[in-house]
C-alpha cells in the first residue's frame, strides 16, 4: 500500500498539512478569491521553483545509495505510462514532495491556487509519463518544456541514467550539462530519419 505514491501524496498534502499549518505559512483560505493574474503568476513561480529543486533532489536519488534504496522503484518502468507517474517508493514521494511545497511556502497565495497548482502538476506528470507527445498538446506552446519523449529517455536509460533529471523544463539539464547523451541520440535519430526520407 505504501509503495503506491498516490496514497501517501494525497494523505501527506491533505491530512498532514491541515488548514492551520497552511495558514501558518501564509496560505489564505478566506474570500475574496485570488484574481486570475495572481493565480497564474504564482503557479508559474511554483513551476520554476519546483523544477529547480526537483532537478537536484532527483539527481541525488541517482547516487548509488539513493537509486538502490529508493529511486529504483520508480524506474521499474523502462517505458512508462501515465499511471507510472506517481509510482515510487514512499520516501521518494516525501523527498520530491518537498520541491512541490517549496513554491507555496516561499510565495504563499490562496488555498484555491494551492490546490490548482497540485492538480496541474499531477496532470503534467501524467502527460510526461504517458509515452505520447501529441503535436496539438497545449504543452507544446510552453518554452523549454520537457515532455514525454524527454522523460522517456530518462526511464529508457534506467539505472545508469545521468541524463534528463528535470521534472518539467529542459533548461536545468542544459545548464548543468546533463542532457548531452539525449541531445546526441536525438541528433542521430533525426539524421537517420532525414536519410531514410531521401
Ligand atoms: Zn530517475
Ligand atoms: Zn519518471
Amino acid at each position: 500500500m505504501f509503495r503506491n505514491g498516490n496514497f501517501l501524496k494525497e494523505n501527506f498534502s491533505m491530512n498532514f498539512m491541515p488548514n492551520l499549518h497552511l495558514q501558518w505559512i501564509g496560505i489564505r483560505t478566506s474570500l475574496p478569491l485570488p484574481s486570475l493574474t495572481e493565480m497564474l503568476s504564482q503557479i508559474f513561480m511554483y513551476f520554476l521553483m519546483e523544477d529547480y529543486a526537483n532537478y537536484w533532489l532527483h539527481r541525488m536519488l541517482h547516487s548509488k545509495w539513493g537509486y538502490e534504496n529508493i529511486h529504483r522503484v520508480h524506474h521499474e518502468y523502462t517505458a512508462p505510462n501515465g499511471l507510472a507517474a506517481p509510482y515510487a517508493h514512499w520516501a521518494e514521494i516525501i523527498i520530491l514532495g518537498q520541491a512541490s511545497f517549496l513554491g507555496p511556502m516561499i510565495v504563499p497565495g490562496h488555498m484555491l491556487t494551492f490546490w490548482i497548482w497540485f492538480i496541474i502538476r499531477q496532470i503534467e506528470a501524467i502527460e510526461t509519463h504517458s509515452g505520447y507527445e501529441f503535436p496539438w498538446s497545449p504543452s507544446k506552446l510552453i518554452p523549454f518544456y520537457g515532455g514525454a519523449i524527454y522523460h522517456d529517455y530518462h526511464h529508457y536509460v534506467g539505472e545508469k541514467s545521468q541524463s534528463n533529471f528535470a521534472s518539467v523544463f529542459t533548461y536545468c539539464d542544459y545548464i548543468y550539462g546533463t542532457d548531452k547523451g539525449y541531445r546526441y541520440k536525438k541528433e542521430v535519430f533525426l539524421k537517420g530519419r532525414s536519410f531514410d526520407n531521401k
